[in-house]
């Protein structure tokens, strides 16, 4: 994996990330600990993974209702999350991590609930069907160290997928996503930061 160090700016945003502000987000409660991190899958259509755009357009609320007989509902969701990690890697940031992005909805953790008050939240685009790309796990291992930088109450106990913080709810980020792989690379990262 390639050395190189990605940086959050003080402001909460990933210079290396392409920046499509999303009016979808608010404040987090005031004085919260950032201490979560919250990894999700998500495509449309669905069973389409030839194209991000819509799932652009989701999280900035442009979702053309006319365009899929699946986007008449979605187009009226409010959602967003902080990153989106594209097949061949291409990293999108939405809203800055200080600021609450609406990713977990109904969600626990460790008895605590509302995970988007306290959580930071990534989107790889992909399905529970299909493995994820090489290119994504590269930019996703530069994305978390980038955030456990920053955040170092996210331990790598407080990586998560959506489907353990909204059991029975969500499935995300899937049976394909390698976590042993993924923290394995995330941990050599680290080492060869230090
Ligand atoms: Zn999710």
């Amino acid at each position: 994996m390639r050395q190189e160090k990605y940086s959050l700016s003080a402001d909460g945003w990933l210079e290396e990330a392409k920046h499509h502000k999303s009016g979808h987000f608010n404040q987090r409660p005031k004085d919260t600990m950032i201490d979560l991190l919250v990894l999700h899958n998500i495509h449309l259509p669905k069973g389409d993974l030839s194209s991000i755009d819509p799932v652009l357009d989701l999280m900035l609320g442009q979702l053309d209702s006319g365009t899929h007989p699946d986007f008449k509902a979605l187009s009226k969701l409010r959602v967003s999350a902080h990153f989106l990690i594209a097949r061949d890697g291409a990293l999108y940031q939405f809203v800055s991590t200080e600021d609450r992005a609406w990713h977990a909805g109904i969600s626990s953790f460790l008895g605590k609930d509302n995970c988007n008050d306290y959580a930071v939240g990534i989107e790889l685009h992909g399905s529970d069907d299909c493995p994820f790309t090489k290119a994504q796990y590269q930019s996703l291992v530069h994305l978390t160290a980038a955030i456990l930088s920053r955040y170092p109450a996210i331990t790598t106990e407080r990586i998560v997928g959506h489907s353990t913080i909204a059991p029975g709810r969500k499935t995300d980020p899937g049976p394909h996503f390698d976590w042993p792989y993924f923290f394995s690379s995330l941990q050599c990262e680290q080492g060869a930061l230090l």
